[in-house]
This record gives structure tokens, sequence and C-alpha cells, in this order.
């Protein structure tokens, strides 16, 4: 019997430290990193095909409406969402497979494979997220605002939505990484 791979949806507020993270794991674990479509504009440094899929709003709807995407939401005024097909592939090959998305995204991803294992990573306080965000230098001040101003709101909403059944505090990188690869690495189950 050949062992289909599991999927890791990791969550939390922006600027939480969720890429850097991510990126970390899939370095030293070799899993495979699930590339999101976006409408939103690349920022300096991020590069078509490896951090999303840059694509125009009609391209995106297109997607929508022939369901090739397993979830998509509308975060920050554009629209974000994960093709199916490298996912299922992923898994079908075994893989491991890394999904990067926003709260409403992973309770999306829960309702079709309940199986999956969802990590909410959340910030040591509320300071060291505003800190991290203006450090990312990426949001003019009222896009930091208004991404700082929903953190909490998603945090409790997480909570509650009973998805997230693992909890990561990303106050030391390092430990938070290896926190965050160690249930990457963890037993996949036979569905
Ligand atoms: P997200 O993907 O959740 O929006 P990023 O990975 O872009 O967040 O991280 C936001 C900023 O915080 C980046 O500048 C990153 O280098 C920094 N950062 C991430 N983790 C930590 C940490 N544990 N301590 C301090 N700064 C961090
Ligand atoms: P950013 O613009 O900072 O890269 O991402 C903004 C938010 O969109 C983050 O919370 C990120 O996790 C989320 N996001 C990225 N890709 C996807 C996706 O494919 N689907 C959903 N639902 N959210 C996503």
């Amino acid at each position: 019997m050949s062992k289909r791979g599991k999927l890791v949806v990791v969550t939390g507020p922006s600027g939480v430290g969720k890429s850097t993270i991510v990126g970390e794991v899939v370095r030293r674990t070799g899993a495979a990193f699930s590339v999101s479509a976006t409408t939103r504009p690349a920022r300096p440094g991020e590069v078509e095909g490896r951090e999303y899929q840059f694509i125009d709003e009609a391209t995106f709807e297109g997607m929508i409406q022939r369901d090739e995407l397993l979830e998509w939401a509308k975060v920050y005024g554009c629209y974000y969402g994960t093709p199916s097909a490298p996912v299922r592939q992923g898994i079908e090959a075994g893989r491991t497979v890394i999904l990067e998305i926003d709260v409403e995204g992973g309770k999306q991803v829960h309702r079709h494979m309940p199986e999956a294992t969802f990590v909410l990573i959340e910030p040591p306080s509320a300071d060291a997220l505003a800190h991290r965000l203006t450090g990312r230098g990426s949001e003019t001040s009222q896009k930091r605002q208004e991404r700082l101003a929903k953190a909490d709101e998603e945090i409790a909403a997480a909570k509650a939505s009973g998805v997230y059944n693992r909890s990561v505090v990303n106050d030391d990188l390092e430990a938070a990484i290896e926190q965050v690869a160690a249930i990457v690495r963890e037993e996949s189950i036979d569905t």
C-alpha cells in the first residue's frame, strides 16, 4: 500500500511570522509549499511562482468558476486562493503539503479535509506584532493599521472555530520553527 502524504495548514495574523517560519520549515523538512494565487501585487523580492502566482481579477474569477481552488478568500481587498491540483498531486505522491493561508481559508479546507493538521501561529503580544509589521515595511501605515486591527479578531475566530488543533507562539523564532517542523514531521495518517 502506498502512503498518502498529509496536509498541514498554517495560519495566524498578518506579520506574526508565518512566511518566515514556513519558508524555513519547508527547507528543513522537504515538505511541499502550496503556492497560492493572488491578485495582490508582488512585493519587492517576491518571485512569480515561488511566493505566489500573481494574477489579475478576471483570471482569479475564472479559477473560481472552473472550481480549480481548494479554498479562496478576499483578504484586505485582494483575492487569495489555493489551487487544488498541486495539493492533490503532492498528497497522492506521498508528500507533506503545507498551506499558508488565512483563518477563513483554513476553515474551508477543514470542511473538505478534516483529517489535515491545522496550526495557529500566535504573537507573544500585540506590541510585538505591531513591531514586526512595521519592521517588515511592506505596507503603508494605513494598511498596517488595518492588518493590526484585524489581528485579535482573527486569533479569536481561529480559536472559536475549533478547527485549529495546534498552536505555536512565535516568540523566539528558532523555537517556533522547530515546533512547526516537529508537527510537519509527525507520522502521516493513512486515509
Ligand atoms: P507573515 O507571513 O505572518 O505576515 P512574516 O513572516 O512576513 O509574517 O514576518 C513579519 C516580520 O516579522 C518579518 O520582518 C520577519 O522577519 C519578522 N519576524 C518573524 N518572526 C519573528 C520573531 N520570532 N521575532 C522577531 N521578528 C520576527
Ligand atoms: P500577504 O499579503 O501578507 O502575503 O497575505 C495576506 C493574508 O492572506 C495572510 O493571512 C495569508 O496567510 C493569506 N493568504 C495567503 N495565501 C492564501 C490563500 O491561498 N488562501 C487564503 N484564504 N488566504 C491566503
